[in-house]
């Protein structure tokens, strides 16, 4: 058996390649980001081919660095933004148009109408979903109604569909498939069977031809062609979509276990067993996991959908820090958010208020107001929105969180992380390894070759780096989360989506 695993890790903004051991340990990565294109407001896209290409070269880079090659893995995993649509031709490879970004809100119109019909309770029901721009079902309707010939070609079945996992699997094993946690994000899988639904399907008028065949996570999908990257034939036995891949890696195996993972946005997903838990305070219900002949693992998920990226707006739209560490030493600068609050609801808010008639506000501004408020208030959004979640998830499950398992580049921020505990009033505690979504992909890829023998093995893996304790008092707490609650109010209905 080779010595490593290795994993592609295909993120909003970026795409990584990365190796490790039997340890879990990082040996090697690369990795490149990608353009994000801004066509309208609301709109937001990626090229596939670019992606493609920059795959094919954090692959070689890492190569070249390590002087490692496809003989010194055991297997490869894939983990991807989810929900990103993409529709290519069967034929010649090409895809008809951009992905459209899970970010993206055009499909605004045909959520609100799902929900107007009465759909919205059978999507709820089947899918585990509320009708929403986020999820693939609206935007592949979008496709199939608007860019010329792909209705046509999907109905001849030369069109097909895939989310970014499926666009690469493609790309280098010819195989057109996926899993069901990136499935379990469409709208249009059943929760129960793991199978798409005709119902379900009708509601969007999408050929069933277009859409990729649904394998367990952890299992074969194919082999990576000789001609490819990796410039050898590899076995392809790990897909998951990056939230559940952070899950795994995170080694939330039991029921109550919970991550939260802080990038451009934020997601906390919560491990409820084969149990599937149906969310009465705003959460998603979604697959966690299905690894090989198993019984699939389900989840209760809250998305946030605006995190990280609203310190990249201060940065980029703003211009007040030139990095998004800088975010810290501003916001180290004042010792309070000086009454301000800023709700980055710059696509509407997600879980656990669904509402995409919102958009982005900061409130409380006085004549005193600084960037460093701005700053701190920016921090204190990511934290202020991670506890609506924590609060939908206790209310959910009955469960109250002892401890927040965190990772994501946010977590570079002690300060943040700092304000998570004070914001929560619970323990928030960081591991080593915090490439925790490549390394979940690389676990799935693994268990399927008998790299590692169980998920007890990989429990010996995970190890604490960090700890924050809250240090607010309880009155200060709850002050601050009234505070942040009426300001949330104040963004409700700005848009017209009807
Ligand atoms: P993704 O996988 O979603 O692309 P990452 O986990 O790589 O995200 O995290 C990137 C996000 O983290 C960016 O939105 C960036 O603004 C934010 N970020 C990175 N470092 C810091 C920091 N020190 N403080 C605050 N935010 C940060």
């Amino acid at each position: 058996m080779p010595d490593f695993v290795a994993a592609v890790d295909q993120g909003t903004t970026s795409t990584r390649f990365m190796i490790f051991d039997h340890g879990g340990n990082e040996i090697a990565r690369h990795q490149l980001e990608h353009e994000q294109i801004l066509p309208k407001p609301g709109w937001v896209e990626h090229d596939p081919t670019e992606i493609w290409e920059r795959t094919r070269s954090v692959i070689e880079s890492t190569f070249t660095k390590t002087n490692l090659s496809v003989s010194d893995l055991a297997a490869l995993g894939i983990t991807n933004q989810r929900e990103t649509t993409v529709v290519w031709n069967r034929r010649t490879g090409r895809p008809y148009c951009n992905a459209i970004v899970w970010q993206d809100t055009r499909t605004d119109r045909i959520a609100a109408e799902l929900e107007r019909s009465g759909k919205g309770d059978v999507i709820r029901r089947k899918a585990g979903l509320p009708p929403a721009t986020y999820f693939s079902g609206g935007k592949l309707q979008w496709i199939l109604e608007n860019i010329e010939g792909v209705r046509e070609d999907a109905e001849n079945g030369e069109a097909i569909f895939g989310t970014t996992d499926t666009w690469l699997l493609w790309n280098l094993t010819g195989q057109h498939v996926t899993d069901p946690t990136n499935a379990s994000r469409t709208m249009l899988m059943d929760l129960e069977t793991l199978a798409w639904d005709d119902e379900l399907l009708s509601f969007f008028n999408i050929p069933r031809q277009m859409l990729p065949e649904i394998k367990p996570s952890s299992g074969f999908f194919g082999t990576t062609r000789s001609d490819g990257p990796l410039h050898g034939e590899l076995a392809v036995t790990g897909d998951l979509g990056d939230q559940q891949a952070a899950t795994v890696g995170q080694v939330c195996f039991r029921p109550g276990e919970a991550k939260n993972t802080y990038g451009t946005g934020n997601f906390l997903l919560l491990n409820t067993g084969h149990e599937l838990v149906r969310s009465k305070h705003g959460l998603l219900t979604t697959l966690c996991y299905q690894f090989g002949d198993d019984k699939p693992v389900y989840a209760l998920e809250g998305s946030i959908a605006v995190t990280g990226s609203a310190v990249q707006w201060l940065r980029d739209q703003l211009g007040i820090i030139s990095g998004a560490a800088q975010s810290e030493t501003l916001a180290s600068q004042v010792a309070d958010n000086g009454g301000i609050y800023f709700v980055p609801a710059f696509s509407g808010l997600f879980a656990p208020y669904w509402r995409s008639d919102a958009r982005g506000a900061i409130v409380g501004l006085t004549r005193a107001t600084t960037n460093a408020h701005v700053a701190r208030a920016t921090l204190e959004a990511i934290c202020y929105q991670s506890r609506d979640v924590v609060q939908a998830m206790e209310n959910d499950s009955g469960v109250k969180l002892d401890v927040l398992r965190v990772d994501g580049g946010v977590t570079a921020n002690q300060l943040c992380m700092q304000m998570q505990a004070d914001i929560l009033g619970v323990p928030v505690s960081k591991p080593v390894v915090a490439e925790t979504t490549a390394l979940g992909a690389a676990y799935a890829a693994g268990l399927a070759v008998g790299f590692w023998k169980s998920t007890a093995e990989l429990e010996q893996n995970w190890n604490e780096d960090r700890r924050w304790q809250p240090s607010w008092s309880e009155e200060q707490r709850a002050a601050g989360y009234a505070g942040w609650q009426k300001a949330v109010g104040r963004t409700l209905d700005w848009v017209d989506v009807n």
